[in-house]
């Protein structure tokens, strides 16, 4: 079975091989992450969980890995500065036009693993676009990967802070597992201090929005003084397999004319 990058292949290459694999296209963002990590953070974390889960898949079934979109709805994040936003309506065309040239490029198998909190709404919903509104022959997912992983997160019971949160302990973990450089050791907030408020109100089934929310904080939903690189490392694993095995079970059920 193959897995292979999108970009590296040729026009001919992936003519023959769109018909018979499934396409993964990693959505990221380019945001504030609080004054220690990147604004890279979620791109770089989805890009990981992507690559490691298509090379497991592809043992199995053919996996073919778009470049990650590094750019996503992040308005929320806009006052902090360091932050490139795309607005939701526009956002959601972009997904729709991502799909619409990958089926006309051969593909008949998309998903789409999403890594920022802001994406989800819109990646629920291209999936409808694409094939319930616009009629195409294509089998699309859109998921999140900590939606994705929600049973394997569930049973690894992690300290760090809640999946994925917003620049706390658990984001800091992964970049402390894949780019410990990136990371401003240095600049670490005080623990507990200038907690995003939506958190504590565990209503996690709404959606709840209120003006000037975000500003109530530094930037970040959770402390992130007990991050560590093993944490990240082992909550990467374990949620690249669970998008591994949705990858092939998605590849498996799917009953589309190539
Ligand atoms: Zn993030």
């Amino acid at each position: 079975m193959t897995t292979a990058r999108l970009d590296h292949l040729t026009r001919d290459e992936l003519a023959r091989l769109a018909p018979r694999a499934t396409v993964l296209v990693p959505l990221g963002s380019t945001e504030q992450h609080g004054p220690h990590l990147p604004v890279c953070a979620d791109s770089a974390i989805v890009t990981d969980i992507a690559e490691r889960a298509a090379t497991q898949a592809a043992l199995d079934v053919p996996v073919v890995v778009a470049p990650t979109l590094p750019f996503g709805f992040a308005h929320h994040h806009l006052p902090f500065g360091g932050t490139v936003s795309i607005g939701m309506l526009t956002y959601l065309q972009v997904l729709t036009d991502i799909g619409t040239s990958l089926h006309a490029s051969g593909f008949r198998r998309l998903i789409f693993i999403n890594g920022h909190g802001g994406n989800d709404a819109a990646v629920r919903a291209v999936g409808d676009r694409l094939v319930v509104e616009n009629g195409l022959d294509m089998h699309v997912a859109g998921t999140s990967y900590w939606t994705c992983a929600a049973d394997a997160l569930r049973d690894m019971n992690l300290d760090v802070g809640p999946v994925p949160g917003h620049a706390g302990g658990f984001e800091t973990s992964c970049l402390l597992a894949l780019h410990p450089d990136r990371v401003r050791s240095d600049q670490f907030p005080p623990a507990e201090e200038s907690v995003q408020p939506l958190v504590r109100l565990g209503a996690r089934e709404a959606v709840i929005r209120q003006p000037g929310i975000w500003q109530l904080s530094d930037g970040r939903t959770d402390d992130s003084s007990r991050a560590n690189a093993d944490t990240g490392e082992k909550a990467l694993e374990n949620i690249s397999d669970a998008v591994a095995r949705f990858i092939v079970d998605f590849h498996r059920s799917s009953q589309v004319t190539a």
